[in-house]
């Protein structure tokens, strides 16, 4: 049985962007006839308090996408909501920890970026090693004056995995990530390793996201390994971009739900996106079971998807 997911982080409105994402979770699986579980990915409480959860699950049953377990309509693998899970991420620390794995950090976000490392494409600073060999006694004493955060040692290695829709993807960790975060000095786990945790849990088997993720899945991968738990398929998909080429985010007001429910139909708003997305012939208005039948991954393009001006 194919257990695939809607994994919405709810800080704002959802835009036309996780309305892809959900769509296409949605079909991908519903056309396998498996399961779908909603899962609010809320580890950062202050950013994404209940009520936009609440809106969240509202959107996403006003565009008629529907999900099996999730949190209003229950299942054997709750919580639904990840800052009710952080049971499970902490023994998942103990278990990396009990391997040597794991180690603290007392870099500001200061000393992060003025270390000599290289960036990444996505700006982060790929972590330069500062705290990876204090010893014990050094670090106790900084523990006294900061907590610390806390990061596994990643091996000089090549990740590699074949993704369902972009192909084949390798990373070296150390080389282009190095040792990453598992929790961050607040004591909030780190999204890597709550994923990991969550879709093992959930016995997710496919994972369907934007592509601005792919350059985590190493990581998450390692996870996978490194705490003897079976990795899903990942299948990343396109970013969309609006019509001038900007990511789409949350305080993006023209590609938010918000507007756009009282502009359009749930029909309108997917029959557009799955044509942008290559699966609809035109951009006539249908429904998520409608869109089924023309529904597949080779239509879907593998370049980033503008959104022509005034189409919404
Ligand atoms: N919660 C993440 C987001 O909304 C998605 C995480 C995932 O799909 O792995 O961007």
């Amino acid at each position: 049985m194919v257990v695939g997911r809607f994994a919405p982080s709810p800080s704002g409105r959802i835009h036309l962007g996780n309305i892809l994402c959900s769509l296409l979770a949605w079909l991908s699986v519903r056309q396998k006839d498996g399961r779908v579980v909603l899962r609010i990915e809320d580890l950062d409480t202050a950013r994404c308090p209940r009520k936009y959860a609440d809106q969240m699950e509202d959107d996403l049953r006003w565009l008629g996408l529907d999900w099996d377990e999730g949190p209003t309509v229950g299942g054997d693998n709750g919580s639904y909501y990840q800052s009710e899970r952080t049971a499970l991420y902490q023994q998942a620390l103990e278990k990396l920890e009990a391997m040597g794995l794991v180690y603290p950090c007392f870099c500001t976000r200061a000393e992060l970026h003025a270390a000599s490392a290289p960036h990444r494409e996505d700006g982060q600073v790929v972590y330069a090693g500062t705290c990876r060999s204090l010893t014990a006694a050094e670090a106790a004493e900084r523990a006294l004056k900061r907590s610390p955060a806390l990061r596994l040692r990643v091996p000089d290695e090549e990740v590699s995995f074949t993704d369902g829709h972009m192909g084949l993807y390798r990373e070296n960790l150390a080389r282009d990530c190095g040792d990453f975060l598992l929790r961050r000095s607040d004591g909030m786990f780190a999204y890597q390793l709550a994923v990991v945790v969550d879709d093992a849990a959930m016995g997710v088997t496919e994972v369907v996201r934007g592509a601005d993720l792919l350059d985590s899945t190493p990581r998450q991968q390692l996870l996978y390994r490194l705490l003897d738990l079976p990795a899903p398929e990942f299948i990343h998909f396109p970013l969309l971009l609006s019509h001038d080429g900007r990511r789409l985010s949350k305080r993006n007001a023209d590609a938010g739900l918000d507007v756009l429910r009282d502009r359009c139909t749930p029909e309108e708003v997917l029959g557009k996106l799955a044509y942008l997305a290559g699966f609809n012939p035109s951009a006539e208005p249908k429904n998520a079971v409608q869109l089924l039948a023309d529904f597949d991954w080779d239509r879907v393009p593998k370049e980033d998807i503008r959104i022509p001006e005034g189409l919404f």
